[in-house]
């Protein structure tokens, strides 16, 4: 198995005219497909599952942005608090109170994005506009993190009517929190990073067309 190096050179080049931060997602992919990317001058890589990340991060270049974009449990922080640059994913207070706490304890900010839930299925993780607002204004009981701006999955259907008015959700919402200081709209995978970048996006997740499809999950 090797990555999809010229849908990777198209894609980099698509989305620095545009000045959108790629996030390239290496879940389930070797570190070998991370460092050949890495060698290309690549530095921004997001994972999913919490050990597999420690494992790699152990294994490559200390100089790799390390985003992590999956569901995570507060047990778990703990094991990527010293090291991590982005959690998109923090989808409830309780998971930012335990990142502000592991923060701490490792003497430092971690810089996190809410998850807003905007897809159509039931099965995504997410917080709802009420909730992203209560965390915002209590904001000042955790220190340690920084929230850089929203991270969002659109419903995985073809519909670009849907996918449009799902994105444009989170930019309202985005542009809301701006004066705090938010410059982070992470919305945008594989199949819909065009339409999420038309819709205000400034950093895409994407995987399978760089490292080529994952296989069942
Ligand atoms: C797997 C994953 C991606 C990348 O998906 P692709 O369709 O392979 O581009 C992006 N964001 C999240 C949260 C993911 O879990």
């Amino acid at each position: 198995m090797s990555i999809n190096l010229h849908a990777y050179k198209d894609l980099t080049e698509e989305l620095a005219q545009k000045q959108v931060i790629l996030v390239a997602v290496s879940k389930l992919k070797p570190p070998s497909d991370i460092r050949q990317l890495y060698e290309l001058g690549h530095r921004d890589f997001g994972e999913n599952y919490v050990q597999e990340l420690v494992d790699k991060k152990e294994r490559l270049p200390a100089d790799i942005n390390w985003h992590f974009i999956g569901h995570l449990q507060s047990n778990k922080v703990k094991y990527i608090a010293p090291f991590i640059n982005l959690i998109h994913s923090v989808d409830t207070g309780s998971l930012l109170r335990e990142i502000n706490k592991q923060a701490k304890k490792n003497d430092r900010i971690i810089d996190v994005l809410l998850q807003l839930y905007i897809a159509t299925e039931e099965s995504k993780f997410g917080l709802s506009e009420e909730e992203l607002t209560e965390i915002v204004s209590n904001r000042n009981l955790y220190p340690n993190v920084r929230i850089r701006g929203i991270m969002a999955m659109a419903s995985f259907s073809p519909d670009e009517n849907l996918l449009r008015e799902e994105f444009s959700k989170v930019k309202e919402a985005f542009e809301k929190h701006k004066d705090i200081g938010w410059t982070i709209l992470s919305t945008g995978m594989t199949n819909d990073y065009k339409l999420a970048i038309e819709e205000g996006s400034n950093m895409v997740r994407i995987g399978s067309l760089i490292f080529g499809n994952r296989g069942k999950e």
